[in-house]
């Protein structure tokens, strides 16, 4: 069983998920055997693992080790950049081609999450699945491929700007006015919401970089 699930293919999403979900942060060492063992994968596929994640800059070397990325100040900038042009142009399209299925969905996820407001972890799942579900929304292939090479690379940003103080109220409210827009088949407003909503995303996490650096001082 174990080896059917854990094919060769998965090796990959398995260190993926593994960095998503922060069991191992940027500056972690990642070694083939103790992945394979973690995993219960054999040492081939995890070693081709680690190279596509290498070269996705996923990874990065540490003279002979490989260390999970981490993102520097201008990166961070330069990600929120895309991700906000990117979001906005995929609630755009959400407004004009979401079948009233999937606007069902995105009201029964904010209903939903509100349970999780006060559960960070929890809540930043939710927020992926919601966000996620406004890409396919906005049944554009090439966008939602664009913006999963995005998401992973926020996957290396060692925390989540929802741990902060407040920042679950807000951004559920952020969610339901971007959800009342695409549902009244506004564009415009949809594309601005979600850029309002990465922007105090950012501000958000900015702040607790700076906090982070007083901290460690
Ligand atoms: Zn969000």
């Amino acid at each position: 069983m174990q080896d059917q699930r854990n094919s060769q293919k998965d090796a990959y999403a398995l260190i993926l998920e593994a960095i998503d979900s922060h069991v191992y942060t940027p500056g972690d060492r990642l070694v083939e055997s103790e992945l394979a063992e973690r995993f219960g994968v054999s040492r081939t596929p995890i070693r081709e693992a680690l190279q596509r994640l290498e070269t996705q800059s996923l990874l990065t070397r540490d003279g002979r080790s490989l260390i999970v990325a981490s993102l520097d100040h201008s990166q961070l900038s330069e990600l929120y950049v895309v991700r906000g042009e990117l979001e906005g142009l995929a609630a755009r399209l959400a407004a004009r081609h979401a079948t009233p299925e999937e606007v069902k969905v995105l009201r029964d996820m904010l209903e939903d999450d509100r349970k999780l407001v006060d559960d960070p972890a929890a809540l930043s799942r939710a927020n992926r699945r919601f966000h996620k579900q406004i890409h396919l929304a906005s049944h554009n292939r090439f966008l939602v491929q664009q913006l999963d090479l995005v998401h992973r690379s926020m996957a290396l940003l060692a925390t989540t700007s929802l741990a902060a103080e407040g920042r679950g109220e807000g951004t559920l409210e952020e969610h339901a006015k971007i959800v009342t827009a695409i549902e009244a088949g506004d564009g415009d407003a949809a594309d601005q919401a979600l850029r309002d909503h990465i922007s105090e995303a950012f501000v958000t996490r900015l702040k607790l970089d700076a906090a982070a650096v007083e901290a460690a001082e």
